[in-house]
C-alpha cells in the first residue's frame, strides 16, 4: 500500500488519516504542534473505539489502523509519500506556502491533493511546479462516515491525476464525482446559499432554528437540518466559503447573513466551540 502524507490534524486531516490508515496505507500525520498531532490522533483513536463498541470492526483493527499512523511536525516526513493530501486552515496565503514547500519535496510521481472547500485548485496548482499533478480531493466530514469524494479537476490538472485520484478513493470505499474547478465546486455552490437562507430565517425570525431543521428533516429528507449542519462544519468555515463565493462569483446573492458574522465575531463557531445555532455544553 502506496505511503500517504496527511497534512493538517484536525477535523478533516484525522477523519482522512483514518480513512487511509484503516484501508492498509502508512500514513503520515504532520500538523504545527504535537499537541495538534497528539489530539488527531486521540480523535481517531476514540472514533476507532466507537466502531469497536458497535462489533464494525474489532480491536486488533483498531491497533493495527493507529500503528499505522506516524505523526509529527517536520513537512519532510512527507517526502516518499505517493499522495499528499492538505488539509490545513482555509487561508489562501498559507496553503499558497504550503504548497510551493511541498512541490520542493514531491518526487517526480507524487500528487499533491487539497481537501479545500472553496479555494482555486488552479490557483493552488500554480505554486508548484507540476500543477498537472495538483487536484481537489474534498472529503464530507464525518469522512469516515460519508461516501462522497468531489474531486476538483483545476485547469491544468492531467487526466492520469483524475484516474489515480478516481481508484484510490474507490478503494477506500468511497464514491468519486469529477467537478471542474469554480468557487465552491459542486457541493458549497449548492449547500451554503441553502444554509444561509436558513440564517436569514432565523434573523427575520420566520421560525426558531428547531423548526426550520424540523421543516427541512421531514419536508425534504434531510438526514440534517441546515442549521444543525452548519453547527457541524463550523460557522467560521461557512462564513469564509461564502466569502469566497460572493467575492470570485462577483455576485450578492452569496451575501453572508449579518446573523451569521455576528455569531462568528462572538466565539459561536458551532460543535466545536459549545454553541452555535445550538447549545451542546
Ligand atoms: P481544523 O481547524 O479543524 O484543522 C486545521 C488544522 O490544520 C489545525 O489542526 C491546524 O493546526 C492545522 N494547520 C494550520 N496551518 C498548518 C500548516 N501550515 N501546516 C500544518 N498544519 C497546519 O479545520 P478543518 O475543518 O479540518 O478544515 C481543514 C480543511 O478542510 C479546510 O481547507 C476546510 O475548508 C476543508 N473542509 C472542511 C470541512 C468541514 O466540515 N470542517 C469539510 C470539507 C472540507
Amino acid at each position: 500500500m502506496a505511503k500517504v502524507a496527511v497534512i493538517g490534524a484536525g477535523t478533516m486531516g484525522n477523519g482522512i488519516a483514518h480513512v487511509f490508515a484503516a484501508r492498509g496505507h502508512d500514513v503520515e500525520l504532520i500538523d504545527t504542534s504535537d499537541e495538534f498531532v497528539q489530539l488527531g490522533i486521540a480523535t481517531i483513536g476514540e472514533n476507532l473505539g466507537r466502531q469497536v463498541k458497535k462489533e464494525k470492526i474489532t480491536a486488533a483493527d483498531r491497533d493495527n489502523t493507529l500503528a499505522r499512523i506516524r505523526g509529527g511536525t517536520e513537512l519532510g516526513a512527507a517526502q516518499g509519500a505517493a499522495v499528499v493530501i492538505e488539509a490545513i486552515i482555509e487561508d489562501r496565503d498559507i496553503k499558497f506556502g504550503l504548497f510551493r514547500d511541498l512541490s520542493e519535496l514531491a518526487g517526480p510521481d507524487t500528487i499533491l491533493a487539497s481537501n479545500t472547500s472553496s479555494i482555486s485548485i488552479t490557483e493552488i496548482a500554480a505554486q508548484t511546479k507540476s500543477p498537472e499533478r495538483v487536484v481537489g480531493m474534498h472529503f464530507m466530514n464525518p469522512v469516515p462516515v460519508m461516501k462522497l469524494v468531489e474531486v476538483v479537476r483545476g485547469l491544468e490538472t492531467s487526466t492520469e491525476t483524475i484516474k489515480s485520484v478516481f481508484d484510490l478513493s474507490e478503494d477506500l470505499g468511497k464514491t468519486p464525482v469529477e467537478v471542474n474547478d469554480f468557487p465552491g465546486f459542486v457541493s458549497n455552490r449548492v449547500l451554503m446559499p441553502m444554509i444561509n437562507e436558513a440564517i436569514f430565517c432565523v434573523m427575520e425570525g420566520v421560525a426558531e432554528p428547531e423548526a426550520i431543521d424540523t421543516v427541512m428533516k421531514l419536508g425534504m429528507a434531510h438526514p440534517l437540518g441546515p442549521l444543525a449542519l452548519a453547527d457541524l462544519i463550523g460557522l467560521d468555515v461557512c462564513l469564509s466559503v461564502l466569502n469566497v463565493l460572493q467575492n470570485d462569483l462577483g455576485d450578492d446573492k452569496y451575501r453572508p447573513c449579518p446573523l451569521l458574522k455576528k455569531k462568528v465575531a462572538a466565539g459561536h463557531m458551532g460543535r466545536k466551540s459549545g454553541k452555535g445555532f445550538y447549545d451542546y455544553s
